[in-house]
């Protein structure tokens, strides 16, 4: 079994959607939140936490509304305490009140090759 698996040469943006507001959206240009095993959240900024991920784009816009709905409650299947929602209030303190998404987004290749 020698056989060598050929990298992919496209470069694929991964794609998360905001639990706020629904929007697809590159990955970087969103924060992950991860509900870990053991208990507990945390703002996951390596991507690597393992445990029930939510994203939620970095802006504060978006956290003011998922705090509001509940959709975080929802997204990591938790009911989150007022400790935890106070750190996450927070951090979205630290984050831009609205994105310029147009700065977060990658150039798009214009490549028509379909795979
Ligand atoms: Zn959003």
């Amino acid at each position: 079994m020698s056989k060598k698996r050929q990298p992919q040469r496209h470069k694929h943006v991964p794609e998360r959607t905001c639990v706020a507001c629904r929007m697809h959206r590159p990955k970087k240009a969103l924060v992950r939140i991860v509900r870990l095993a053991e208990g507990g959240i945390v703002v996951d900024e390596t991507g690597k936490q393992k445990g029930r991920g939510a994203y939620i784009c970095r802006q504060q816009v978006c956290w003011q509304q998922a705090f509001k709905r509940g959709a975080l409650n929802r997204a990591l299947r938790t009911t989150l305490a007022e400790t935890e929602i106070t750190v996450l209030q927070t951090y979205a303190a630290t984050l831009p009140e609205t994105l310029d998404l147009d700065d977060a987004v990658p150039e798009i290749e214009n490549s028509t090759e379909e795979v």
